[in-house]
């Protein structure tokens, strides 16, 4: 099996590289590797050296998740929290006169990470374990670049539809006040506040980011663990960008009318109705369920338009 052989590849290196252990510093891991398999490209080295580094997989997958969460989550944060600092960008804030104080920004990210630490971290040491019971590869070489869109496309479908859902779902009365109102707490988002919910909302919706991967590999056997990475971090800009509160004339939903973006998501927060969808604008269109004075104002219309030719038979 194509996994078995590829998850192997890691496990060859390490026979061939015995004596090579976590005493061993890293960079010398790396070197006595590259010697050995210059048909490896610099990221593929990089990867395998630190596998074999670490000496146990689940510990090695679990850091390295650990801290690509935190660096990209707090890393995509800082530059909307600079933007926020500068009036210059006020012209394109989407709820322009809620603009979050530090201490709100401050108390955010401590609730974050708290959860990160606590209700996430034992969720990241048991991927590798179900993830690799279910064939994901982590090996080297990596898949072509091909397939990883391919895959991180499909993702970006059926989490958006999983995401539609679920969180319309959460807007129900006693499942709003219990888990979800957390999350609304800041009627005017900013990006730091895109995981700023209860635990069982962030394992409701995080099965649409990781789960849905899992559930791909197990019925096609096809997934690795770096497109699995790719995917999460473009997930996690996509969400943090949705909360971000701005909307610029560049923005991606202008070059691509079927993403969401920010405004979207602001439009949520701000009326706490419509608006569900999470990457994309096709489930609330086609739902009738788009947020804002616009999508009311249509409403409205159909509505007249329909007692109107009620009348008229
Ligand atoms: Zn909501
Ligand atoms: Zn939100």
């Amino acid at each position: 099996m194509a996994s078995a052989m590829l998850n192997s590849t890691i496990a060859g290196l390490n026979t061939a590289l015995i004596g090579l252990n976590t005493t061993t510093n890293y960079q010398t891991v790396f070197e006595e590797l590259s010697k050995s398999n210059v048909h490896l490209n610099y990221a593929e080295r990089l990867w395998a050296s630190w596998y074999i580094w670490m000496g146990n997989d689940v510990l090695a997958t679990g850091v390295m998740s650990f801290i690509m969460h935190e660096i990209v989550y707090f890393g995509r944060s800082i530059p909307w929290m600079i933007i926020d600092a500068l009036p210059y960008f006020n012209k394109y804030k989407l709820q322009n006169q809620k603009v979050p104080t530090w201490k709100e920004q401050w108390q955010c990210a401590a609730l974050v990470l708290l959860s990160h630490c606590t209700v996430e971290l034992p969720q990241i040491w048991l991927f590798h374990p179900i993830a690799t019971y279910f064939n994901m590869d982590y090996g080297v070489p990596f898949p072509p670049a091909w397939k990883i869109a391919m895959h991180i496309t499909v993702f970006f479908i059926c989490e958006d539809a999983w995401h539609y859902w679920f969180h319309r779902a959460l807007h129900y009365g006693p499942l709003y006040r219990n888990i979800h109102k957390l999350h609304h707490t800041y009627s005017a988002p900013f990006g730091l506040a895109a995981e700023y919910a209860s635990p069982i909302e962030a394992m409701l919706l995080g099965f649409g980011i990781v789960g849905i991967p899992i559930v791909w590999v197990s019925v096609t056997g096809e997934l690795h663990l770096l497109t699995m990475y790719i995917w999460i971090i473009l997930r996690l800009f996509q969400a943090i960008d949705a909360h971000s509160g701005y909307d610029f004339p560049w923005s991606l939903r202008h070059i691509l009318p079927f993403w969401a973006g920010a405004d979207h998501h602001d439009l949520h927060h701000e009326r706490f109705i419509g608006n569900y969808a999470s990457s994309f604008r096709w489930w609330d269109y086609c739902l009738d369920t788009e947020a804002g004075a616009d999508a009311s104002k249509k409403r409205r219309e159909k509505k007249l338009a329909e007692i109107r030719s009620k009348k008229a038979q």
